[in-house]
């Protein structure tokens, strides 16, 4: 039996409430979009189709409690809805798996069709939820010149727009990754974009998630951050900007206090990255102003930071 990638049991916040949560990142045969310059998902990519998914589903059955998980969140590097990575009898397979879950599945917007969803869907549903799958897209900003130029996503703003169209047509829910501080951005710039979106998808998105970005080995963004041409958003403007947000963001800062992950001056972060990870679970604002207005020598680096950093005139054109 093949193991997943990455499967692990935890909690979420589903609502009011937290749920426990299974986490399932399935090996597949890869992102077809394959550009992103901060991913390195890109590079799994794994030979065995449907049958490979399956096994790592049967994996998944063996070795982890699946009564107890309310909600399953499934990934592959790439899109679970397209038909090429998770193929029509895998993503059967799947849905069986998860009935009477709720079922949160990240795709490109490209591979949202109202048919496949609404047939996933009527697998999975016993009536207990009103929306028992969740589509999750990694839109980054709603800035599509920021998507384009820092990111190199491949979708737009308005394809997002239609993807969750189709998706609520379907009868699923929308949930939303935004991606803090991608390339050639300086930390005001990346936090001004933050705020900026996190405001659009309000009533837009059911959910939203903001990743603070991490340097993932053999990407493009590496190449940046070894020149010391890129720096990780500072733990003080995650907090920031979860603070200003008008309703709850969930937020997981991966790599937290280490060089390639969000991070401060070494000795505060710890604190702030434990309230983050508490906050995403309770939308307990407290949590957050009570580390942000800690005193930290650190605090009026990233003041002048974000006073003084200018960006780089990169040209539009070449
Ligand atoms: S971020 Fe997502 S869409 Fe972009 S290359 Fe990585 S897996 Fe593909
Ligand atoms: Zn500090």
């Amino acid at each position: 039996m093949e193991r997943p990638a990455a499967c692990w049991e935890g909690q979420d916040r589903y609502g009011n409430e937290i749920l426990p949560s299974l986490t399932i990142i399935l090996k597949t045969s890869g992102c077809r979009h394959d550009r992103c310059r901060m991913c390195s998902y890109r590079h799994e990519r794994y030979p065995g189709g449907e049958e490979l998914v399956i096994d790592q589903l049967r994996w998944v059955q063996e070795h982890h409690d699946l009564p107890k998980a309310v909600m399953v969140k499934v990934y592959t590097s790439g899109s679970f809805f397209d038909p090429c990575e998770v193929p029509a009898g895998a993503a059967r397979y799947a849905a069986e798996l998860f009935t009477g879950k709720l079922v949160v599945a990240e795709t490109r917007p490209e591979y949202v069709e109202t048919g496949l969803l609404e047939e996933f869907i009527s697998r999975i549903d016993t009536g207990v939820f009103k929306t028992p799958l969740t589509v999750a897209i990694g839109l980054e900003t709603v800035t599509d010149i920021i998507r384009e130029k820092s990111i190199d996503k491949g979708f737009s703003w308005d394809d997002f727009l239609h993807a969750t169209k189709k998706a609520r047509t379907a009868g699923a829910g929308v949930k939303a990754y935004l991606l803090q501080k991608p390339l050639f951005l300086t930390e005001t710039e990346a936090n001004d974009d933050m705020e900026r979106s996190i405001r659009a998808l309000e009533g837009i998105a059911d959910a939203v998630s903001m990743n603070p970005c991490t340097v993932q080995k053999n990407t493009e963004l590496e190449y940046y951050w070894q020149r010391g041409a890129y720096r990780p958003p500072y733990l003080w403007s995650v907090l920031s900007v979860l603070l200003s947000s008008p309703y709850p963001v969930t937020c997981d800062p991966v790599g937290g206090g280490r060089s390639r992950g969000p991070h401060n001056c070494g000795e505060c972060d710890r604190g702030i990255v434990e309230a983050i990870r508490s906050y995403s679970l309770t939308a307990d604002k407290s949590l957050l102003s009570e580390v942000f207005e800690k005193e930290c020598a650190c605090r009026e680096e990233w003041e002048f930071v974000l006073d003084h950093e200018r960006s780089w005139s990169l040209p539009l054109t070449r």
